[in-house]
This record gives structure tokens, C-alpha cells and sequence, in this order.
């Protein structure tokens, strides 16, 4: 990197939000991550949370969408997934810090006496710690630009501490860091016109705490005109070239295109005196985008879970199908299908539209029975089946009780006694009483299967991958399902628990223990979702040759 008059120093970009919530700063902050290290930069993106939860591992999915596993085992916020899946670069727990964890690292010291002597207070303390843990990612040379997302909006009572935590960074170092903020430029149909006033408002606010933004970027339905940008401009104190267009997108992944349009990247390089003459790199994102757009075929996907009224629930899932499916040349088009209303007599046609079965993750026994009666279906007739951790384990119970005659198998998750514990709890699990990080998280190597399917999709004879669980198959049973037919295909070498089990005799039936989807990116899309789409292209075109004849059949009789 090139610094102009100055020696290198991490780069601080805060990524504050205003007007609304949901207008997409995880992207926006992705998206110019994007952009800088096309340029050669090394990046890392952080999100603050301001809620009261150490992380939002105890959290249900209705309330926060999907929770985000890193190798090292941090349970996180979903736009972690996104820098992910944008930079190809793996977080860590550094990444995202909550209230809840501020405080607590500030008790912490409290209680160890590190204050002695002194009251303590949001400010310094609180304001100092979040400072800390913005600057702990700078350290070093890791990385030349710390992207650090601000999660809620301006002027909420809990964000408070963190926009007084930027206005401190940007006064002790006002050459190395930068605001900027997203807010929404309404159009209202009536009127016919794009509303600036809820910017305007929204960049007071920010000026009330002090923080004057550098860059403004606007999400809006419509282009903004030469008259509006100057307007926001003048009326916010900044640069009309600052003033960034953010226009909805047909796909997430056009945004980091759109923002180079607009040359954010550019503005944020000259602001921070950086040399932004460095070419820009995007071939293999463009080449991800054509092939995205661009599919030969598609096939249908059923994704089975108990959270489908709310899709972010499985975002990385579904981030997932979406690489897989352009590394395929094919649309994968998911059919959300909700476990609980799934029912053995009705299976044969809520499936039969479909090229592939997913069963996703999940927790608690409501809809289970409804996954049971999905795998079976997938089973007996040869649909592509891929399960996902619950998804996996509802696997095992299903051969358990319908191949192995092992009635009433289970997991003592969901049945405290059963006669046949076949998914059982984890004996390192045995015993704990906190809720809170307890899980088996983060990334365990797999030792896979000579010749097994998951071998061949990955190409290699281990892997690593991240869990977040804490049932597990239950050895006693390995013999007996490989005798029946299932058999491990992916084992942790040291504890020897089945990560992954398989069905040889079936087109493509892989159950893993872990999650596939949350290591799949744009560059590296992930090889079990790649070669389960690979199936289902299979089964798709198999189905229609077998088809062919009865219609033709169908026609001459016409
Ligand atoms: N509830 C199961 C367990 O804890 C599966 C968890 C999951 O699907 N992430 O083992």
C-alpha cells in the first residue's frame, strides 16, 4: 500500500447508519472491502453490536437471523457470513463484539482491581475498551484497512457509546480514519421526488455526538439527480463527490460494481491519503457474476426447516446454493418448505417438483418429525438428500427406525429416554450447566473416506470444517448402520466422532455433521454443496429422459 506524506498506519473506516435499519451496511461495508483489496489491500471488516448479549449464540432466529460460526469457534453476527463470503478472508471472534462483551471485559478488570481507586464509568472506560477492541485489529501488519460496521441507527441510546468511541478515534487519529454514513433518500410517489430531509436529519443527529461524516452513502429506489447530490452535499458538510449513490441491486453481489461506479473506493482512498493508482482486480468476481447471471439449466431444491418464514435464518445456506449453483452453470431455484407441514401421506407431492432435498439445521423438536418423513421420501426414491447438522442427525434417526428396524430411535435431544439413543450427547457435554459458548464450536479437521462421496467432492482425503453442536452420532451404533448401509464417511481423527454419513447405494444421500455453508464463498464455493447441486443436475436430467418416452407416447395419442 502507498501512503502519500506519511508512515503506513492502519486505516480506521467506521460505517455508521441512519434514517432506517435494514438498509444493508454489512454490504455496503463488504462491498468497499471488496474494492480495496482488488486493489491489492489487505482488509478485515468488524461489526459492533450494540445489544446486551455476550454474542447472539442464545439467540433465537426470529429474533437475529442466522448466528455465524468462525474457525475459532465465535458464535456471530450474519453480516460476518457476508465479509466472508465478499473477501474470502476468515473472521474470528475479534470481528464482532457486543455490549454485552464490552461490559463484561470491563467488569472483568473492575473486579481484578485494574481500576483501583477510580470510578468507573461509560466514559472513559466503556468508550476505551470499544476503542480497544477496534484497534487490537489494526495491530501488527495484518492489515492495511479496519472496516468497522456500527450496528442499529444514529441516535438509538445504545449505539451512543460507540459513536462517542468514533468521535475519540477520529480526534486522537483524524488523517487514519473515516465515517461513513448509510441513510435512506425516501421517494415519495405523491410528491414524485426523492426526499433529502431524512439525511439531512439523520447527519444532524450524528453532529449532535460530535461525529461530522465524511462520505454519505444513499440507499435509493431511484437515481439520484446532479441537484439532489449537491443539495445532501451542501446540507451535509461534505464533498458532492462523497455524496454515493447506493441504487437497489438485482443481487448483493452486484453491489461492490456499483459502488466502483460511483468510485467509492476511490473517494475513501483520497480521503485517507492513500495512493489509489494500484489497478483494480476484479476478474474472478466478474467471471462469478457472469456465470451467476447467466445459467445454462436450473433445478428445484427443497430446503426443509422450521425457520423458513424467516430466510436469514439459513442466509449462509442459501449464499451457498448461489456459489455452487454459478460454479454449475445452473439456477438453483429453493423451494422453502416448512418441517412442520410435512406429512407422510403428502410427501410424494410436495416433493415431486423438487431435484434435491435439503434438511437444515435447527434446535428443539418442533418440525422433526416433519424432516424424518423428508429424508425418507429422499431416501426411498433416490432424490439427492443433503443434511445439515439436525439435518444429519435426523438422518441417522430415519435409518435407525426404517432400515435398521430400530424403533423409536432418537436423539435425547428431542426424547429424554429412547431405547435407541442413536444420536446421544456429546460425553464433554455431559454436565455443563451454561447455555452461553458451550457448544462444540469452530473448526475440527475431518478424516474422509477413501472413494466415498464426500472424498470425491472434496477432492482430498481430510478437511476442516466448523461445527456448532452438542448431539452427536452415537458410536455403539457403528457397526450396525454400516452393516445396514450408512456408513461414516468423514471421522474426527482424534475423538473418532462420524462427521459425516453416507448412503453408497443411493444417487447422492450425504449427511454432515458440521456446516459446509458457512465456509463457502464467491472464489471458493463449497464442494458438498457443489457436488449435491452436481446431483441434482443429474437427477434433473435423468428424470427428463425417463420422461421423454411417455411423453412422445402421450403426443401420438394425441
Ligand atoms: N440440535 C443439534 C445439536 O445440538 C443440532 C445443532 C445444529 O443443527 N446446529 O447437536
Amino acid at each position: 500500500m502507498q501512503i502519500t506524506g506519511q508512515a503506513k498506519a492502519t486505516k480506521y473506516i467506521f460505517v455508521t447508519g441512519g434514517v432506517s435499519s435494514s438498509l444493508g451496511k454489512g454490504i455496503i461495508s463488504a462491498s468497499l472491502a471488496k474494492l480495496l483489496q482488488a486493489r491489492g489491500m489487505k482488509v478485515t471488516i468488524q461489526k459492533l453490536d450494540p445489544y446486551i448479549n455476550i454474542d447472539p449464540g442464545t439467540l433465537n432466529p426470529y429474533e437475529h437471523g442466522e448466528c455465524y460460526v468462525t474457525d475459532d469457534g465465535a458464535e456471530t453476527d450474519l453480516d460476518l457470513g457476508h465479509y466472508e463470503r465478499f473477501l474470502n478472508v476468515a473472521t474470528s471472534q475479534a470481528n464482532n463484539i457486543t455490549t454485552g462483551r464490552i461490559y463484561q471485559s470491563v467488569i472483568d478488570k473492575e473486579r481484578r482491581g485494574e481500576y483501583l481507586g477510580r470510578t468507573v464509568q461509560v466514559i472513559p472506560h466503556i468508550t476505551d475498551e470499544i476503542k480497544r477492541c477496534v484497534q487490537i485489529l489494526g495491530e501488527g501488519d495484518s492489515y492495511d484497512f479496519v472496516i468497522t460496521e456500527i450496528g442499529g441507527t444514529v441516535g438509538d441510546i445504545e449505539s451512543l457509546p460507540y459513536i462517542e468511541a468514533v468521535r475519540q478515534m477520529r480526534w486522537e487519529h483524524p488523517k487514519d480514519t473515516l465515517v461513513i454514513h448509510l441513510t435512506l433518500v425516501p421517494y415519495l410517489k405523491a410528491a414524485g421526488e426523492l426526499k433529502t430531509k431524512p439525511t439531512q436529519h439523520s447527519v444532524k443527529q450524528l453532529l449532535e455526538f460530535g461525529v461530522q461524516p465524511d462520505v454519505l452513502v444513499c440507499r435509493t429506489e431511484h437515481n439520484l439527480t446532479k441537484s439532489i447530490r449537491n443539495k445532501l452535499a451542501r446540507f451535509c458538510n461534505v464533498g458532492e463527490e462523497a455524496v454515493i449513490q447506493s441504487i437497489d441491486a438485482d443481487t448483493i453481489y452486484d453491489v461492490p460494481l456499483l459502488m466502483q461506479k460511483e468510485q467509492l473506493d476511490e473517494v475513501v482512498l483520497s480521503k485517507l491519503g492513500v495512493d489509489s493508482r494500484a489497478s483494480l482486480d476484479l476478474n474472478s468476481w466478474m467471471n462469478f457474476l457472469q456465470r451467476y447471471k447467466h445459467p445454462e439449466s436450473e433445478v428445484s431444491i427443497a430446503l426443509v426447516g422450521k425457520y423458513v418464514e424467516l430466510q436469514d435464518s439459513y442466509k449462509s445456506i442459501v449464499e451457498a446454493f448461489t456459489h455452487a449453483g454459478a460454479a454449475c452453470g445452473v439456477k438453483v431455484n429453493i423451494k422453502w418448505v416448512h418441517s412442520e407441514q410435512v406429512q407422510a401421506s403428502e410427501v410424494g407431492a410436495l416433493f415431486e417438483d423438487v431435484q434435491g432435498i435439503l434438511v437444515a439445521p435447527g434446535f428443539g423438536s418442533r418440525g422433526i418429525d416433519g424432516k424424518i418423513e423428508a429424508i425418507r421420501y429422499a431416501r426411498e426414491n433416490g432424490v439427492p438428500f443433503f443434511g445439515i447438522c439436525l439435518g444429519m442427525q435426523c438422518a441417522v434417526i430415519e435409518f435407525a427406525r426404517n432400515v435398521l428396524g430400530l424403533e423409536e430411535a432418537h436423539s435425547t435431544e428431542i426424547k429424554d429416554y429412547t431405547p435407541h439413543p442413536v444420536i446421544d450427547l456429546m460425553e464433554e457435554q455431559k454436565g455443563l450447566a451454561e447455555m452461553g459458548g458451550t457448544m462444540r464450536l469452530g473448526a475440527y479437521p475431518c478424516a474422509l473416506t477413501p472413494d466415498s462421496k464426500a472424498a470425491k467432492a472434496y477432492g482430498n482425503d481430510t478437511t476442516e470444517e466448523r461445527h456448532r453442536h452438542r448431539y452427536e452420532f452415537n458410536d455403539a451404533y457403528r457397526q450396525q448402520f454400516i452393516e445396514g448401509g450408512m456408513i461414516p464417511a468423514g471421522i474426527h481423527p482424534d475423538s473418532k466422532l462420524v462427521e459425516i454419513v453416507e448412503l453408497p447405494d443411493h444417487p447422492w444421500f450425504v449427511g454432515a455433521q458440521f456446516h459446509p455453508e458457512y465456509k463457502s464463498t464467491v472464489v471458493n464455493p463449497h464442494p458438498l454443496f457443489k457436488a449435491f447441486v452436481t446431483a441434482t443436475m443429474a437427477y434433473s436430467s435423468e428424470a427428463s429422459s425417463s420422461a421423454e418416452p411417455h411423453n412422445r407416447s402421450e403426443e401420438n395419442n394425441a
